[in-house]
């Protein structure tokens, strides 16, 4: 029997689903308890703006406390303190990005997922070099600078040698003024040396959902392919670091199992990356199932409400409170808004989730990988954060100036991420409205930039961020970054 290690390299160990019984038995057995509840939220509001060795700050047993608990006070508090801690660490920051489509060719068998290998109503398609330059050229004509690349698993179809040539093309598109200055990549677990392939060209995060963390959910929602493989999936991380990149994205399909067992098992996993590693997750995403060609959301009885989502989101980033989490536009404008308040730091906006979808723009659902909820242009999503006084920020200056893994996480553990970060941001939004918004996004954003560059606390790095701002806006320079 696997015995509970956070530092194990084995995911029964790591993972260990003895030890989730047992946090969500002692999350049930405290659900009331509100004397206990009220110490580990003052416990969680202790950490903010003091230099911590960890990046939980709350373990998964206290936070899967929070979870169960059902009093409406409480979960307000914890939204509250959500908000404050995601003000605290992050400010009024959300960073854009898109993801990219390659292709669509699978040999797994996963159940919820309209690429799985036995679909044959889907058209599989797999983009050249030239309709990778031209969906990046229509990204950068939306003003995206960051993109996730995805790709069903398929060595013959999408080997890794594809994914590398694809980075390299979409590193290389320079398009009037855009550039995409940060890949991050969603692909398949793979080995220790195709890892070190990905760092080498340069990509950003390398994320990989686990889908669910219930081992024998898994294996029954991934029958078929190397996917079927639990160990080998969720032992991926550790061989991606293993592989020197630094910055790993975590997630849990929410629909597919229990959300108590989900979440355990997440906070588990970023415990363990940050035993093994000495550095927990770069982000964190929560992606909810959706429909699709050939799936219904109904076949899957684990769904979530709306206020579960956000009160996990919330959780999430009172546990975890330096990681970014990232939501997709699987969720719809409202959701979205809600969500934003309790943590999430990262959103995607004009997706397209087929292969090809930024280019041919009559959308075709034939080939999506799931609908998409938030149907917005991302100048809209732009004009909609400001309203909501959120900075659009298209910044990717950590990772530029090499501020990733353990060198990311101490800089953000000290605070000093607000100092370079909130000039980025405003500097990177000057570039947006420069070149891509529209007349009335160009307004709200000038009059933003304004206000912000008032709060930007240094002397000298507000006087500096101002000058940038109207070299940007007059288009003598760009790029910069702190
Ligand atoms: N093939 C890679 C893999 O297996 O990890 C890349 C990931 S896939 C292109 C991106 C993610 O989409 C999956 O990890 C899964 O969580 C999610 N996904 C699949 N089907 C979905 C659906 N019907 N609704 C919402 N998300 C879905």
């Amino acid at each position: 029997m696997a015995i509970y290690n956070p530092a194990s390299r084995c995911a029964d160990e790591f993972i260990n689903h003895d030890e989730i019984l047992e946090t969500l038995e002692y999350a049930d057995a405290n659900k009331d308890n509100l004397e206990l509840i009220h110490s580990i939220l003052e416990k969680a509001r202790k950490n903010m703006n003091v230099a911590k060795d960890h990046c939980t700050v709350i373990s998964h047993r206290e936070a899967s406390v929070l979870l169960a608990c059902e009093d409406p006070q409480v979960n307000e508090e914890i939204k509250k303190l959500a908000r404050e801690i995601k003000l605290a660490y992050y400010g009024n920051r959300i960073v854009l990005f898109a993801p990219l489509y390659l292709s669509n060719y699978c040999i797994n068998g996963c159940v919820y997922c309209p690429y799985h290998a036995k679909n044959k109503t889907i058209p599989r398609k797999k983009l050249t070099q030239d309709e990778v330059r031209a969906e990046v050229i229509a990204l950068q004509d939306m003003g995206h600078k960051r993109l996730a690349i995805e790709a069903g698993e398929d060595p013959k179809n999408n080997p890794i040698e594809y994914i590398l040539e694809c980075i390299d093309t979409i590193y290389n598109v320079k398009h009037k003024n855009g550039a995409i200055r940060r890949v991050n990549v969603n692909i398949a677990a793979t080995t220790v040396e195709e890892y070190r392939m990905l760092k080498e060209a340069e990509i950003g995060t390398y994320i990989l959902f686990q889908e669910t963390y219930h081992k024998e959910s898994y294996e029954q929602l991934h029958p078929t392919g190397p996917k079927h493989d639990y160990n080998w999936h969720t032992e991926a991380m550790d061989r991606a670091m293993d592989g020197g990149i630094d910055d790993v994205g975590l997630g849990v399909l929410f629909g597919l199992d229990k959300y108590r067992y989900e979440f355990a098992g997440l906070l588990m996993h970023a415990e363990h990356l940050e035993a093994v590693h000495g550095v927990g997750p770069h982000t964190i995403s929560v992606p909810r199932i959706k429909r699709a060609a050939d799936i219904d959301p109904n076949d899957f009885d684990n769904s979530i409400s709306d206020d579960i989502f956000e009160k996990i989101t919330a959780l999430i980033r009172i546990a975890v409170p330096y990681t970014g989490i990232i939501m997709s536009t699987r969720e719809s404008k409202e959701v979205r808004e809600r969500a934003l308040q309790y943590g999430v730091s990262q959103i995607s906006g004009g997706s397209r989730t087929s292969v090809g979808g930024y280019v041919n723009e009559e959308r075709p659902h034939d080939t999506e990988q799931f609908d998409v909820s938030d149907n917005r242009t991302l100048d809209e999503v732009i004009n909609w954060l400001m309203d909501n006084n959120h900075i659009p920020s298209f910044c990717t200056a950590c990772y530029r100036a090499g501020r990733t893994g353990d060198r990311f996480m101490s800089f953000c553990k000290s605070g000093q991420i607000l100092n370079y970060c909130h000039p980025n941001a405003i500097m990177t939004l000057a570039e947006y409205l420069a070149d891509y918004a529209t007349p009335d996004t160009y307004d709200k954003g000038i009059a933003m930039i304004k206000r912000e560059l008032e709060l930007v606390s240094d002397p000298k790095v507000k006087k500096l961020a101002g000058e940038h701002v109207e070299d940007i806006l007059a288009g003598r320079a760009r790029d910069f970054r702190f």
